[in-house]
């Protein structure tokens, strides 16, 4: 299909590589000649997502996390899985300042940011099995 382009990568699941995937969403997404504010976004809601699998999908331990970032058009999509833990209940784990960790300082707002710097937010998670954080852009310029 003609204007799309598809970018997959995967990583260990070290704090470092947060930092990895914050560039990597950044350099695949200037094709579209985003604005700073645009990249600003993506690169918050992507490292949300990424910290997420680190602290709650593998609890620390050292396993494999998936970006997948593909365009269409003027539309990113963006995919960050782990094969952890999962989410048992997703509507609530997606509730403004719920946090299964507030002893660790968690605040309880990645979901919430990521709802608020992306245009669509999705979950789809299994006990057991891992979590996958979908998510969409609209780069505008
Ligand atoms: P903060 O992001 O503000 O530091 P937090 O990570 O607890 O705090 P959210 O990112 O909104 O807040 O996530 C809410 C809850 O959803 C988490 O506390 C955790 O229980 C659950 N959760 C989120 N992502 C995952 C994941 N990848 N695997 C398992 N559980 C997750
Ligand atoms: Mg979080």
């Amino acid at each position: 299909m003609e204007n799309t382009n598809e970018m997959t990568i995967i990583f260990d699941s070290r704090p470092v590589n947060e930092g990895l995937a914050r560039v990597a969403v950044a350099a695949f997404c200037t094709q579209l000649n985003p604005t700073l504010e645009e990249v600003a976004d993506l690169k918050t809601a992507v490292s949300e997502a990424v910290t997420n699998c680190i602290i709650h999908g593998y609890e620390g331990e050292v396993h494999k996390i998936e970006l997948c970032c593909r365009l269409q058009g003027r539309e990113l999509f963006v995919d960050v899985r782990d094969e952890g833990v999962g989410i048992p209940d997703v509507e609530k784990a997606m509730e403004p300042m719920f946090t299964t960790k507030p002893e660790k300082d968690r605040s309880g707002m990645g979901f919430t940011f990521m709802e608020a710097f992306m245009d669509e937010v999705s979950v789809e998670s299994r006990v057991g099995m891992g979590t996958t954080v979908h998510m969409k852009k609209i780069i505008r310029r």
